[in-house]
């Protein structure tokens, strides 16, 4: 008997779904000759406010220059720290760095694999400007301990929200929550676009005035360049595209929800160790991940039983090759380095079939045991 393949991430099963929806919303784009700005953007920028429950969005054209239009709208470069997680995608640090400001890695929490609120402070000099907190695989970070010390300590807070589109904390949505909220809409997140998207979001209405500029040259008229910006918009197509999806977002993260409670059921088992789920907190499991011994050789005997795995992320930010001068090593930050070499994310999309679930849990759960 040969397996299907279970990918890490299925996006065919939405877009058969909402195939002919999406191809009436590019028909007219395409009669309406609007593919930079136009109806399309404009509408989705005010449903995803309206969605944040933030007074402005502005669309932009990935994740990572959201994070760079927004460190640089407030006046983050050369000389200033920002302080961020040691576990993230690269594009965290990168957008940092492009700005010309140094990244100060904090180690994270083991529990949640997201920055370590107890270390947090004790990073914050008098060079300091800012904080970039990652909800990481989804989860919404402590973000009333991190208001506090960034009032504190007089930082600005930008949530780097790219795996947390839906996830609110204490009811409101992540990205409302400190000065400015960065998203990717890359396919495979949970509001994903087809092709490259990002945005922006913020109540400062200034702050937002200045992101649109940015975004696109410096200015909001044609030939008005004010600033030194950058071309980076949403596009028409992707916007229509986005708004089609952002209608079901909710009820995609609700099957998450669901996927990885079936999980946490079938992989009660010594050897599976789980990050932990606290109550106050609304979780939109962009990824799931547990972490085992062995990780390496365990992915490829999945691999080998049809099933796709991957690691998020292999190596933690401050040991990538741009941060080599700092001279960090081995004994650095030991809970980053642990979950590196440990964590293994597991398929999770909607529409993922229970028998889906069940394969995966049940192979990991016997490879796992048969190592130790
Ligand atoms: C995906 C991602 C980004 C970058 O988004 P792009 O749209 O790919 O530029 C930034 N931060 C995190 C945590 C991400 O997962």
């Amino acid at each position: 008997m040969t397996a299907t393949m279970i990918p890490l991430v299925n996006l065919k099963r939405q877009h058969v779904f909402l195939e002919a929806e999406i191809s009436e919303a590019i028909a007219g784009v395409i009669a309406a000759n609007a593919f930079i700005g136009g109806k399309e953007v404009t509408a989705f920028e005010d449903e995803f406010a309206h969605y944040c429950g933030t007074d402005h969005c502005v669309g932009v054209a990935n994740g990572t220059d959201a994070l760079i239009i927004a460190l640089t709208a407030l006046g983050v470069g050369r000389g200033d720290q920002v302080v961020t997680t040691a576990t993230s995608y690269f594009a965290t640090a990168e957008a940092i760095g492009r700005v010309g400001a140094e990244p100060i890695f904090c180690d994270i929490d083991p529990d949640t694999a997201i920055f370590d609120i107890g270390l947090l402070e004790q990073l914050v000099t008098s060079s300091t400007k800012a904080i970039v907190v990652v909800h990481l695989y989804g989860r919404p970070a402590q973000m009333d301990h991190i208001l506090d010390v960034a009032q504190r300590r007089g930082l600005f807070i930008i949530e780097d929200c790219a795996q947390a589109a839906g996830a609110t904390f204490g009811g409101k949505r992540v990205g409302s929550l400190g000065d400015i909220g960065c998203y990717s809409f890359y396919p495979s997140k949970n509001l994903g676009a087809m092709g490259d998207a990002g945005a922006i979001v913020t109540n400062n209405q200034e702050l937002a005035l200045k992101c649109r500029k940015l975004a696109n040259h410096g200015g909001i008229e044609r030939y008005e360049h004010g600033l030194v910006g950058f071309n980076s918009r949403l596009d028409g197509l992707q916007a229509a595209i986005l708004r089609i999806k952002l209608a079901h977002l909710d009820e995609w993260n609700q099957q998450r929800k669901k996927i990885v409670r079936h999980y946490r059921e079938l992989l009660d088992d010594p050897h599976v160790d789980h990050l932990t789920y606290p109550e106050n907190e609304d979780h939109v499991h962009h990824l799931f991940v547990v972490r085992v011994s062995d990780r390496d050789q365990l992915m490829h005997d999945m691999h080998g039983l049809k099933i796709g795995t991957a690691v998020h992320y292999p190596v933690p930010l401050p040991f990538l090759p741009p941060y080599g001068e700092s001279g960090f090593g081995a004994g650095d930050f030991p809970q980053a380095s642990q979950h590196a070499k440990t964590a293994i994310s597991l398929p999770i999309f909607p529409l993922m079939k229970e028998e889906e679930v069940r394969r995966v849990a049940e192979a990991l759960k016997k490879l796992a045991n048969a190592k130790s």
